[in-house]
């Protein structure tokens, strides 16, 4: 290939960090100024020219211009970065791109499949230019994030969520493909905007959306094989519960909301134990919210119980408790309930406030999967504060608005003795002298090394014990010194160690559940994942 096309390629170009010997070999000469920098030094300049950008959604701009131009570097960018560069390439910068992706879209970064190309989806597949693809983040853009419906615009979300595969699980850019898929969308806003992107109609639904989806799957399996792993992203949750029964037994399927998150909060939960004491099963939960974070959350605590104590999953079932947007789900609503609510319909009479189920409940945990901010009210969070000497409140909706309380609400309504998270970062919080660190339940501790688990094992289905290992495997990850500082969970500075650890876990589990096809199975599970993790350092071309 010529220089100037090496220049040109992504996956390729080192910009000014071609040495000289390389612009000999690779006739480079001449195109590009004489001066030769390291990798370190292109670091140092991108992040500066980050930061000179006030507003966020240029430095997403600006990252994504460099991930087109130069993918070492955005990877080397964005690890050794971290903390400051996941709110800019994932949330809550990426909602806000997703929302006008129609007027800043300037690269096709992924797949789009449409209605349009119904019946010809495996040759759609066929034109992405990666051949040995192992993870598939999808979505058809019809809940992202707390945002709702933004169609084919939910691009951004697989591309994100890719992007943090690879540079905190460690896996190969080239083996991740972002896939949307448009069957129209009922976002009246952008189906009369001149710059929308998608379908201009209104979501397809029943059979013709199942016949697409179907015929996706089936063209994933294909041409990628049993192992690939296909991530749903941000479906709603009428579709997002279903494909996962569906395709649960025939592909390796996973989605991110309701599996990564519970294995997120339970991972929180479990090392809460350690500053309240007391252990799991000890504990009763309530939740407002029985969507997809919410049940998915209330079901994996409850196999894990039942895991730990040896008892029935109807039995432990009775200590987690659902509030919906019509009140405390009770056995007597049972018949109109949808089946994912079927199992946390107890026993009790109807109850409608919030407030008032907590006081005839009493949980020792309150979960806000809701998607409603200001609804843990001083009366809800004193509630929890006269019935819990310390009470582990989890305000998990996004973005920051949408908050079920604030920390400072958290921690000033119980007087300091809550144990805080939340889905969105909060700073610490001064309480009368004390410095209060909240604690954030993202779905990146989890995701990226629970891939890296299924991939680098060759796992070929998803198994409940999985993600019950990677829950485990985040928690054993919080040392003392973390809980003397008051966390539940250990700080991003170390997630690619982190997500080692995941990975072996989840790959350890694998192969004891049969699921596993590397074989055979490496004898050191944390350095193998090591081994396998993707490094952005340029290698040198001769
Ligand atoms: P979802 O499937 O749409 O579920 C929302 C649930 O909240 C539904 O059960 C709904 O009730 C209920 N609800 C709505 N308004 C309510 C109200 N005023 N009072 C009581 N319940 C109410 O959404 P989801 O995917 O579970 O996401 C929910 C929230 O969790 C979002 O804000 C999301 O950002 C957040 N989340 C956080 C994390 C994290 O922290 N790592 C991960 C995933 C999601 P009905 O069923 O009666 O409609
Ligand atoms: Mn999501």
């Amino acid at each position: 290939a010529s220089g100037y096309t090496l220049l040109r390629d992504p996956h390729f170009n080192k910009g000014l960090a071609f040495t000289e010997k390389e612009r000999d070999a690779h006739y480079l000469r001449g195109l590009l100024p004489p001066t030769v920098i390291s990798q370190e030094i292109q670091v140092k300049k991108m992040i500066q020219n980050i930061r000179q950008y006030q507003v966020p959604l240029q430095k997403y701009m600006a990252m994504m211009d460099l991930q087109e131009r130069n993918e070492g570097l955005f990877y080397k960018l964005l690890i050794d970065h971290v903390e400051e560069l996941l709110p800019v390439v994932y949330t809550p910068t990426v909602g806000e791109a997703c929302q006008k992706y129609g007027s800043i879209f300037m690269h096709p970064q992924g797949l789009y499949i449409s209605l349009k190309e119904k019946g010809r989806i495996l040759e759609v597949l066929r034109n992405w230019p990666e051949k040995n693809i192992q993870v598939i983040v999808v979505t058809d853009g019809e809940r992202i994030l707390g945002l709702g419906d933004l169609g084919c615009q939910g691009m951004g979300i697989p591309i994100g969520k890719l992007s943090l595969y690879t540079a905190l699980g460690g896996v190969r850019p080239s083996s991740c493909l972002p896939i949307t898929i448009d069957v129209g969308t009922n976002n009246e806003k952008l189906l009369n905007e001149e710059l929308y992107i998608g379908l201009k109609h209104r979501r397809a639904t029943g059979k013709e959306y199942a016949e697409l989806l179907e015929e996706f799957m089936t063209a994933c399996k294909q041409n990628y094989g049993e192992k690939v792993l296909i991530q749903f992203e941000d479906f709603a949750n009428h579709n997002a519960f279903d494909l996962l029964e569906r395709y649960r037994s025939t592909h390796l399927v996973f989605n991110d909301d309701i599996q990564g998150t519970a294995a997120v909060v339970l991972a929180g939960i479990v090392s809460a134990l350690n500053l309240v004491g007391g252990s799991l099963g000890d504990h009763r939960f309530l939740f407002l919210g029985a969507g997809e974070a919410g049940t998915g959350i209330a079901e994996l605590i409850a196999l894990e119980i039942s895991k730990r104590t040896n008892s029935p999953l109807d039995e432990v079932s009775k200590n987690i408790w659902l509030v919906d947007s019509k009140g405390l789900i009770v056995s007597s609503r049972k018949e109109s309930l949808q089946h994912f609510k079927k199992p946390w319909a107890h026993e009790h009479e109807p109850v409608e406030k919030l407030v008032d189920a907590v006081k005839q409940i009493k949980p020792t945990v309150l979960i806000g999967t809701s998607g409603q901010g200001r609804t843990f009210t001083q009366d809800v969070v004193e509630a929890m504060a006269s019935l819990n000497k310390k009470p582990i409140i989890l305000a998990l909706s996004n973005p920051t608005s949408q908050s079920e309380c604030t920390a400072e609400e958290a921690y000033t309504w119980t007087q300091g003795h809550a144990i805080f998270a939340s889905g969105s970062p909060f700073s610490p919080v001064e309480y009368e002298g004390k410095v209060f660190v909240p604690g954030q339940a993202n779905n990146a501790y989890i995701f990226p090394g629970f891939g890296l688990g299924l991939i680098m094992s060759g796992t070929i289905r998803m198994h409940d014990g999985l993600l019950l290992a990677a829950s485990e495997a985040l928690a054993s990850q919080v040392t003392q010194e973390h809980y003397d500082r008051g966390l539940i969970y250990p700080p991003f500075t170390n997630i690619r160690k982190i997500s080692a650890h995941i990975a072996a876990k989840v790959a350890t589990k694998a192969y004891e559940l049969g699921l596993a096809t590397r074989l055979p199975q490496p004898k050191d599970l944390v350095k193998f994942a090591e081994s396998c993790m993707y490094s952005p350092n340029y290698r040198s071309y001769r």
